[in-house]
């Protein structure tokens, strides 16, 4: 009877829910690195690309969208309603409008959640012509943060101790001079209260962005130049003590104000961050602006290697390890990509991956070791360069096209990439100047051009929707 078929036909539809339910596939992508390595272009550019993905040929290398089998792409709304949302609509509009802009970039935690809906290409699930579900979770998060997990194993007079060892070189401690001088107001016994603190934390701040603002890579507390939601809370308000203060402090409360805060900083910042967001982590990728680190000189360069190196502990997984401490880690892929690869010509491409693959070989053995596959790539998230020919002399030569944050076009060969970090010398006679371009006018109907977006979206999704 109808009846009977209609009880049935809904029996089966609720088998079929459930089964749906089970292969629905989940993946939680982290997407990080420095200030100003191209996170948020990125993420506008993953967004962007996978929207436009289904029926188009902008993600070539990105095998379900090559065999066909992608059929929809939307956004959700986030799981994490205490996080923010990545402002991708407004980034789009800036990138739309004209003049064109860079989108702002990141100075927080936020996320958005896509649905990508594909055919399976398993047999049985062909057979059944079943669709699935990708639920695909993006967290863009400052790699600042990351800075800060060697902090959980310092107290704070170390921390004081590793502050005055990194005054190792003339520049560093030219910039830090006026902060030192500022501290010495604590000789005073009636400074010695919460007012002075606040102050000389936002001096303290304020020299760690001028280190910043000079291409030093290494700044902690991380939270200091990037406190996201904790702008202005006391939580932030501590600073190291000078050298020639701390053994004169030492016995006095305002040391013990000042390790108070350190601490609530470790138990309350840091390792907070790392049980409620990065442990839901699976996949990570990690952006490396190597191409203004090499403009802004060797000692960028260096630091931008041993900042890596410090980011790399927060996946270093094995047994007793500060992590595995903390809570068991989920991250099975690390994606490392050079950004900003249309600053560069064709012939250099495979130099920067060579470059980045050089800083980041140590990482990769120890990643490897925990079970973490890793790969190093180069990419530009919004491509704002063209490649051009130039005659010079009769002779061809590789150029770019690009326009000028002014607006003009501009025309030049870049120079050429090196494989491993350049000698001192090099940098004192020659140096780098890899160009900044505006961003590329493009039909806002159309995918954001890109380069290699496809093969890092092939990495970090493709396994997931077979
Ligand atoms: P974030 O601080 O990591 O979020 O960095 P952004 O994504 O804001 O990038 C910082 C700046 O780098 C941008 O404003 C652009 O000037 C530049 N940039 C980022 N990605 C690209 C890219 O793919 N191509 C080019 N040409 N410039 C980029």
């Amino acid at each position: 009877t109808r009846s009977e078929g209609d009880v049935s036909s809904r029996v089966v539809s609720r088998i079929k829910t459930a089964a749906q339910r089970l292969t629905d596939q989940h993946v939680s992508l982290a997407v990080t690195g420095l200030s100003g390595s191209g996170k948020t272009a990125f993420i506008t550019s993953l967004i962007n690309q996978l929207l436009h993905a289904p029926g188009q040929q902008n993600l070539p290398f990105f095998e379900p969208q090559r065999d066909g089998r992608l059929i929809g792409v939307r956004r959700d709304i986030q799981p994490d309603l205490t996080v923010g949302r990545f402002a991708y609509e407004a980034a789009m509009q800036g990138l739309t409008t004209s003049p064109a802009q860079w989108p702002a970039s990141t100075r927080g935690i936020s996320q958005v959640r896509l649905q990508l809906r594909y055919r399976s290409n398993r047999a049985l699930s062909q057979l059944m012509s079943e669709t699935r579900t990708l639920t695909l979770d993006i967290t863009d998060y400052p790699g600042e943060w990351l800075l800060d997990l060697p902090l959980l194993s310092m107290d704070y007079e170390q921390w004081c101790q590793q502050f005055w060892l990194a005054q190792d070189d003339d520049n560093k401690r030219e910039l830090s001079r006026g902060y030192v001088s500022h501290c010495d107001v604590l000789l005073d016994p009636a400074q010695r209260n919460e007012v002075t603190v606040a102050t000389l934390a936002e001096d303290y701040r304020g020299l760690l962005l001028r280190y910043k603002e000079k291409g030093y890579q290494l700044v902690q507390p991380g939270r200091f130049v990037l406190p996201g939601e904790l702008e202005g809370a006391p939580v932030l308000q501590f600073f190291p003590l000078p050298e020639s203060l701390f053994h004169q402090l030492k016995d006095d409360p305002i040391f013990g104000l000042l390790e108070g805060r350190y601490k609530a900083y470790q138990r309350q910042v840091v390792k907070p961050f790392y049980q409620q967001h990065f442990k839901r982590f699976d996949r990570q990728i990690i952006l490396v602006d190597c191409l203004s680190a090499l403009n802004q000189g060797l000692h960028s360069f260096h630091d931008l290697r041993r900042s890596i190196q410090w980011i790399m502990g927060s996946f270093h997984y094995g047994q007793g390890s500060l992590i595995k401490r903390l809570f068991s880690p989920n991250i099975d892929r690390l994606v490392f990509a050079a950004s900003k690869a249309d600053h560069i010509t064709a012939d250099q491409q495979q130099n920067l991956v060579k470059l980045l693959d050089t800083m980041v070989s140590e990482a990769r053995q120890h990643l490897k070791f925990d079970g973490v596959s890793s790969e190093v790539t180069a990419l530009a998230a919004i491509q704002a360069s063209h490649p051009v020919t130039l005659n010079i002399d009769n002779t061809e030569q590789a150029a770019l096209q690009g326009h000028s944050p002014d607006g003009s076009v501009r025309t030049l060969y870049p120079g050429d990439v090196p494989t491993a970090c350049p000698s001192t010398d090099f940098f004192k006679q020659q140096g780098f100047s890899f160009p900044a371009f505006s961003p590329p006018v493009f039909d806002a109907g159309q995918p954001l051009p890109h380069m290699r977006m496809d093969s890092i979206v092939h990495d970090v999704l493709a396994d997931k929707m077979r």
